[in-house]
């Protein structure tokens, strides 16, 4: 029985969690008009919490536990969340070490995904929360179909060390150790697309020297000892 309370106190920590990275998606003005995303985080037991898909005032009451094979386990389990149970679920089965997937139509980011261009890594924020390569595009397939979710992951096999996709004529995707760390790094992926598209008017973005994320790392390490 106290595992089971331990269990359940953990699921409203971390549906707290997703309703706090919610907001601070929100404040940090990197959601596009609709409002549109789902976020997720892991639970024990080969399952997960997933928000609708719309997390405009978000409650934790709203948040979804579902299984890695789409089955809803508990709570509210609307129509929109079963079509992109996959979508969050193949990064899970992918990657033991992903705690956190977020998805959203990130206007900037999303620019390079209509565009078929992934979005290199050319801004220090990139490379200081985790993203030291490109940003990959999935090819597009409809959200949460057969076509699309084998696309992704395809593409974390081949892109072993990313932490975010670009989804064709979508949106983004990017997934972390815990909805926080995810959410700092989607932040700053959305304001390098930015960058990166202001910067074409001043005649285009320059890569790093080399050697810069072995530079980034050794500063951070500095930093923290
Ligand atoms: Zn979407």
């Amino acid at each position: 029985m106290d595992i089971e309370k331990d269990d359940e106190s953990s699921q409203r920590e971390s549906a707290e969690e997703l309703v706090a990275v919610a907001e601070r998606l929100f404040a940090a003005g990197v959601m596009s008009h609709s409002g549109h995303a789902n976020l997720s985080a892991r639970l024990s037991g080969d399952r997960f919490l997933l928000t609708p898909g719309f997390v405009t005032g978000l409650r934790a009451d709203q948040v979804a536990v579902v299984g890695m094979d789409g089955r809803a386990v508990g709570g509210p389990m609307v129509s929109a969340s079963t079509e992109i149970v996959n979508m969050h679920g193949v990064v899970y089965r992918a990657r033991p070490d992903v705690g956190a997937v977020l998805h959203t139509h990130s206007p900037a980011a999303t620019a390079f995904a209509v565009a078929h261009r992934p979005l290199p890594c050319r801004t220090e924020t990139m490379l200081r929360f985790g993203q030291a390569e490109e940003v990959p595009v999935v090819p597009w397939g409809p959200r949460g179909s057969e076509v699309s979710v084998r696309g992704i992951a395809e593409l974390l096999d081949a892109c072993p060390t990313t932490s975010a996709a670009l989804l064709a004529n979508h949106g983004l995707l990017v997934f972390g150790a815990d909805p926080r760390q995810a959410a700092d790094l989607l932040i700053a992926i959305e304001e390098s697309a930015e960058a990166e598209l202001a910067a074409r008017v001043l005649g285009g973005a320059v890569d790093f020297p080399a050697g810069a994320l072995e530079a980034v790392r050794a500063s951070m390490a500095r930093a923290a000892s």
